[in-house]
C-alpha cells in the first residue's frame, strides 16, 4: 500500500538552519515559532484547541528524507559510536522522515485569512511542512515513571557566557525580534550542539556559527564552556 499526504501547514521557525536545533524540544523554551496553517483550514478546524497548552506536531523531516535512512544509527547521547536500531532513537534519518514534537501552544490567531498557531519550545527547522495537529493529553501522554533507555535524563547543560559585543548585540535583536535573544542563545548553546565526536575531542579551537532570525550567532569553546563572540546580521 503506498500512502500520499498532503501538510496541513507550514513551520516559520526562528532555527534559519539545522545545525544548531536542539536534539528535543522543551529544552529551548525560548524558540518561537509559528504554523501557518493551508487553505482548506479555518478557525473552525481549531475550535476549541486554545484550551489546551501543548499540541502535538506530527511532520516531515523535510531536509533530510531525500538522505534516506539507517537500519542502525549512533545517538549523540552515546557519545555518537555506538549502534542501535532507527526505531530505538529518534534520528531523523528514519523510513517515512516522519518527526513528532510536543510544543507549547502560546496563541491562536488570523493573518489574512489564514490561522496561524504561535508556539514555543519547539525543535522545527524554518519551512517545515506539519502533516498533522493532535492536543497533547497528560493523563494518557505523560507516563513519569517509563523506562527511556540511553534518554532516561535530559542531556547534562553547558556553561554558556556573552563577550561584551554579544551582550550588545543581543540586546539590539531582541528589540528588533521581541524576544529574550540572549536567553534564547543560551539555552540552545547549553545544549552543545556539535557532533558527538567532535565534543568528545578534547580542546576545540574551531569557530562555530548557526543562523536564528536574521543573523548568525558566532562561538568557540573555552576551558569553562562557550562564550558567544558576536551576533552577525545575514546580508
Ligand atoms: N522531536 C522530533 C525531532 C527529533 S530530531 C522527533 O523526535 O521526531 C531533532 C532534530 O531534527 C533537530 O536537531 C533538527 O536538526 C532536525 N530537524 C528539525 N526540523 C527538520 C526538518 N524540517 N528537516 C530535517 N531535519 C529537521
Amino acid at each position: 500500500m503506498e500512502v500520499t499526504l498532503k501538510p496541513i501547514g507550514c513551520i516559520q521557525s526562528c532555527y534559519r538552519e539545522k545545525f544548531g536545533i536542539p536534539r528535543q524540544p522543551n529544552l529551548v523554551t525560548e524558540a518561537r515559532a509559528s504554523l501557518w496553517l493551508e487553505p482548506p483550514f479555518t478557525l473552525d478546524a481549531v475550535r476549541g484547541l486554545e484550551a489546551f497548552s501543548h499540541v502535538w506536531l506530527i511532520f516531515l523531516f523535510h531536509t533530510t528524507e531525500a538522505q534516506g535512512w539507517h537500519m542502525t544509527v549512533r545517538p549523540p547521547r552515546l557519545g555518537g559510536n555506538k549502534r542501535v536500531g532507527v526505531f530505538a532513537t529518534r534520528s531523523t534519518f528514519r523510513p517515512n522522515a516522519l518527526g513528532l514534537s510536543v510544543v507549547k501552544l502560546e496563541q491562536i490567531q488570523l493573518v489574512g485569512a489564514q490561522v496561524v498557531l504561535g508556539l514555543s519550545g519547539m525543535d522545527l527547522l524554518d519551512g517545515t511542512p506539519v502533516l498533522d495537529i493532535k492536543p497533547y493529553i497528560p493523563y494518557a501522554d505523560a507516563i513519569p515513571a517509563a523506562l527511556a533507555g540511553f534518554a532516561q535524563q535530559a542531556p547534562p547543560e553547558y556553561p554558556v557566557v556573552f563577550s561584551e559585543q554579544a551582550r550588545m548585540d543581543c540586546t539590539q535583536k531582541s528589540a528588533q525580534w521581541n524576544c529574550d535573544i540572549n536567553l534564547l542563545i543560551r539555552q540552545i548553546l547549553a545544549q552543545d550542539p556539535r557532533p558527538a565526536y567532535r565534543a568528545h575531542d578534547g580542546l576545540d579551537t574551531r569557530r562555530y556559527a548557526m543562523k536564528l532570525y536574521d543573523f548568525d550567532v558566532h562561538w568557540q569553546y573555552t576551558t569553562h564552556g562557550i562564550e558567544v563572540l558576536r551576533l552577525n546580521d545575514l546580508s
